[in-house]
């Protein structure tokens, strides 16, 4: 008998036939002996609406921000996750199996105060944890938690994948299964590359750089968690029969395991390729290069909460400017730009550019760390492939490359090919 979190994204619980499908899943593993813990996303596509909604509706009269409240957008968007918990209890009690739903402040799931955004602080899992000794599921509410303002807070999208490893630490839970639209985790997005080949296992450190290099698979901050609280987490389909045989095997279940490096016996030079689109490009010409121009640019940034990433700056022939170009979700654009103009006469600088819609492609692995050559090898691949490259950033196990839009999905399958990671 283990203890088991299940985990299920929008499309798992898309609609009632998918729910009832859901159900089977949990019903096997309660069948098996196992104590149950699941979360759910809302059905694909609510966040979406719910968030349509909120951007459509007229600000705050007065309001000078040009943004929404965000708490009312939580109150407003966490609904989705409250629908499809109620449903999926409703749909285990009708095959016998004894649920009851739970949203994030009933537990309670403690949050910080950053609406739209929240981390998770704590999880009570008391109450929960003596129903299941007692045979009971509870089907928890992902991508919510409870705010200090004593208020319901989001976790950012894609956050019920942290729910789920949040909940399974909480509960010491011996697994923790996200179930998905695809079965596992993929050299890249199996949707942009069909020869991606599927993963036995990934480091921690991998999935994270995947994550946080645009793998929407599993959230970034759920990486992490499994990462920090050692949970045994797996990536695996929901839309293979319940029942289908070796979907109950508790030692070795069909998908992905996200794991200790140790735990990767053949480990490659490259493991995956990811992407993120909607990168834009900011550039500042003509720069006083002197101390703390840096500091006088990014700082102000950082303060208004935008993300900068990647960073180039290149010094004139005489050494007295400097050009600073980096990247910014597109989303940012305009508040970057209004920050920077704000900074222009302390900082100086001739000119501001910026430019939309660029993509960025990021070979990952560990094998890296030890390999000469890697970086140079996909210069090679997407200069043959007539792609120019517009910023290069790397680090210890990843490259990452910009390029523009139009190119991405040429430029991930060109780097997928070039590292041997196509399935034969
Ligand atoms: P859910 O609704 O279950 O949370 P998501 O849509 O958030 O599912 O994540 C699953 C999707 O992630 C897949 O449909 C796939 O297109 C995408 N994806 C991107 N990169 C990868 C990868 N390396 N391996 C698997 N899936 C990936
Ligand atoms: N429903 C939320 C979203 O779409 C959370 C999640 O699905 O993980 O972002
Ligand atoms: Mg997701």
């Amino acid at each position: 008998m283990a203890r088991i979190v299940m985990k299920f994204g929008g499309t798992s619980v898309a609609d009632l036939d998918r729910i009832h499908n859901v159900a089977r899943h949990v019903k096997r593993e309660v069948d098996a002996g196992h104590q149950v813990a699941v979360v759910v996303s809302a059905m694909s596509g609510k966040t979406n609406e719910l968030v349509g909604w909120v951007q459509g509706m007229p600000k705050a009269c007065g309001a000078s921000s040009p943004l929404y409240d965000a708490r009312e957008y939580d109150a407003v968007v966490a609904s989705g996750e409250q629908v499809t918990s109620g449903l999926l209890a409703i749909a285990l009690q009708s095959i016998g199996v004894d649920a009851r739903s739970w949203q994030g402040w009933q537990i309670p799931i403690r949050t910080d105060n950053a609406h739209g955004a929240a981390r998770i602080v704590d999880i009570d899992g008391s109450e929960i944890a003596k129903r299941m000794e007692r045979g009971q599921v509870a089907v928890v509410t992902g991508f919510q938690g409870l705010a200090p303002d004593n208020r319901i807070a989001t976790l950012g999208r894609g956050g019920s994948d942290t729910s789920a490893v949040a909940v399974a630490a909480a509960l010491k839970a011996d697994r923790c299964d996200i179930y998905t639209d695809v079965d596992g985790v993929y050299t890249t997005d199996p949707r942009v590359e069909p020869r991606a080949r599927r993963l036995a296992k990934i480091s921690f450190e991998e999935m994270l750089e995947m994550a946080s290099l645009g793998a929407k698979v599993l959230q970034v901050r759920s990486v992490e968690l499994a990462m920090v609280h050692k949970v045994r987490t797996f990536v695996r389909s929901s839309f293979e029969d319940p029942d289908a045989p070796g979907m109950g095997d508790f030692e070795n279940p069909p998908g992905t395991l996200i794991c200790d490096e140790e735990e990767i016996v053949e480990q490659q030079v490259v493991t995956g390729i990811a992407y993120a689109k909607d990168e834009a490009q900011i550039s500042l010409r003509r720069v006083a290069d002197r101390p703390g121009v840096s500091a006088g640019l990014f700082g102000p940034l950082a303060e208004a909460n935008i993300n900068v990433d990647m960073i180039v700056q290149n010094i004139s022939e005489d050494g007295s400017k400097t050009d600073i170009t980096f990247t910014v979700p597109t989303g940012d654009v305009e508040k970057a730009l209004a920050v920077l103009n704000k900074a222009r006469e302390s900082v100086g600088f001739d000119a501001v550019q910026s430019e939309s819609g660029l993509v960025k492609v990021s070979v990952i692995g560990i094998g890296m760390r030890s390999h000469a050559g890697v970086a140079a090898t996909a210069f090679k691949a997407l200069a043959d492939k007539g792609i120019n490259i517009r910023a290069i950033t790397t680090s210890e196990i990843k490259i990452s490359i910009l390029i523009d839009g139009p190119y991405a999905e040429l430029a991930v399958r060109t780097l997928h090919s070039v590292y041997g990671l196509d399935k034969h």
